[in-house]
């Protein structure tokens, strides 16, 4: 372990816990820093892999973060959260009137306020009926006729 790792070890900071439902303290528990690729001008990149977990419920994060390094200044470049997975892919491509809805049910589940959550779900299952052109009856009707359909499986 390089005197790097080890002062980046230990460190504290703040993190969204989606297991917790919070921003939380974290800890670093490992970090590895990729070789530096600095030219004789003190000009390139570096690479830094860190693994810390949540002080409150243990949950793991890992994050990537590449810097640029300018005449020996760093600058972060990207940052990239592998764990836990907080980006829903499949949400993202969904159309916008099933989108909108989602975004303010997880508004609302992030500020605890969990029957507005309750009322967005409803209201985003409601736009997935109606983008599959199921309109007629109440909730339970649209979700028995997009299961005979064969577009919404059995166990919702
Ligand atoms: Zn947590």
């Amino acid at each position: 372990m390089t005197e790097e790792e080890k002062k980046i070890e230990g460190i504290k900071e703040m993190n969204f816990c989606p297991t917790c439902n919070s921003v939380v303290e974290t800890v670093i528990v490992y970090s590895y820093t990729s070789e530096n690729t600095v030219n004789e001008d003190l000009c390139g990149y570096v690479t830094e892999v860190l693994l810390s977990k949540c002080l409150k419920c243990q949950n793991l994060f890992l994050k990537e973060k590449s810097f640029q390094i300018v005449e020996g200044d760093d600058y972060l470049n990207s940052k990239i959260q592998f764990l836990p997975n907080t980006e829903n892919e499949a949400i993202e491509n969904c159309p916008e009137i099933v989108y909108n809805p989602y975004e303010e049910t997880l508004k609302c589940y992030r500020a605890h306020a969990y029957d507005a959550c309750a009322m967005m779900c409803h209201k985003g299952i409601e736009a997935i009926s109606i983008d599959k052109r199921e309109i007629k009856g109440n909730l339970t009707t649209k979700l028995k006729n997009l299961n005979s359909k064969g577009i919404l499986g059995n166990t919702l």
